[in-house]
């Protein structure tokens, strides 16, 4: 009785041993060497993945994207008679002003590659939605955080019009809510994806800049990425886009 208890024992340690081993085994399989870092060009994928209001150009290390920066979906900041426009949610109360045509350019390095000293995101454009749509970070005018009230601004994009035009700060039904989606690029050059991996499943492994290296659906040998926040902010179920600081060194913004 006793032999037979310790050989369950050992046999026991031993698959359990051996799960250990192929678990990290397949986990080394997947895992993308941070070394590779800046040898992947972004350039096919913004090209393939912006849409046709967002001119794009190279120039040696850089692309440069241009658009007027207005979105291709429905809002209530269309203002009242315009096509896309939708009324404002129930609850919700839009800023003054309406979505206008903006001169915008964004410039990122073909390879973006991690930045020695990291910089904080700041007001303003910090990137740009596959629509040519300005993203801004969790901050709002005076550089203080998103608040309840300025939450009730949004619209089902998760943006609003500010003094700089139309702008995303959280997740929406145009971007992203609960999935994978490639939102747009930073101004780094680094892409920006939905809450989840291309898997199904929510990253755990995110750095202090929210992202991580890994394969993505348009990156198959990998690539630092960043996702949504997968925080439900201020318990109003949206997740905001980006805070924080930028992984890459930024590139230029002009509004
Ligand atoms: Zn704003
Ligand atoms: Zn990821």
């Amino acid at each position: 009785m006793r032999k037979e208890k310790l050989s369950f024992i050992g046999i026991s340690l031993l698959i359990f041993s051996f799960t250990l081993t192929s678990c990290s085994k397949s986990d080394n399989a997947t895992e993308i060497d941070a070394s590779t870092e800046g040898s992947v060009s972004v350039t096919s994928t913004v090209q393939s993945k912006y849409t046709t209001a967002v001119a794009i150009s190279t120039s040696g290390n850089t692309i440069t994207l241009k658009s007027n920066g207005t979105p291709n979906h429905l809002s209530p900041y269309w203002g009242v008679g315009k096509p896309q426009y939708e009324a404002p949610r129930t609850g919700y109360t839009v800023n003054p002003g309406i979505i206008s045509e903006h001169t915008l350019a964004m410039t990122i390095p073909t390879n973006p590659a991690s930045a020695t000293i990291k910089e904080e995101t700041a007001l303003g454009a910090i990137g740009m939605a596959l629509n040519g749509v300005p993203i801004y970070n969790d901050r709002e005018g005076g550089n203080v955080p998103v608040d309840a009230m300025i939450l009730t601004s949004f619209d089902r994009g998760g943006a609003h019009v500010g003094p700089s035009g139309y702008h995303y700060h959280v997740s929406g039904e145009f971007t992203t809510t609960d999935d994978a989606n490639l939102v747009g690029f930073l101004r780094d050059g680094f892409p920006i994806y939905g809450r989840k991996d291309k898997d199904g499943t929510y990253p755990t492994n995110l750095d202090a800049y929210g992202g991580h290296t890994s394969v993505t659906a348009d990156f198959p040998t990998g690539i630092y990425h960043y996702h949504c926040s997968n925080v439900n902010y201020l318990n109003a179920g949206v997740y905001i886009l980006k805070s924080g600081s930028y992984y890459g060194t930024k590139g230029t913004f002009t509004n």
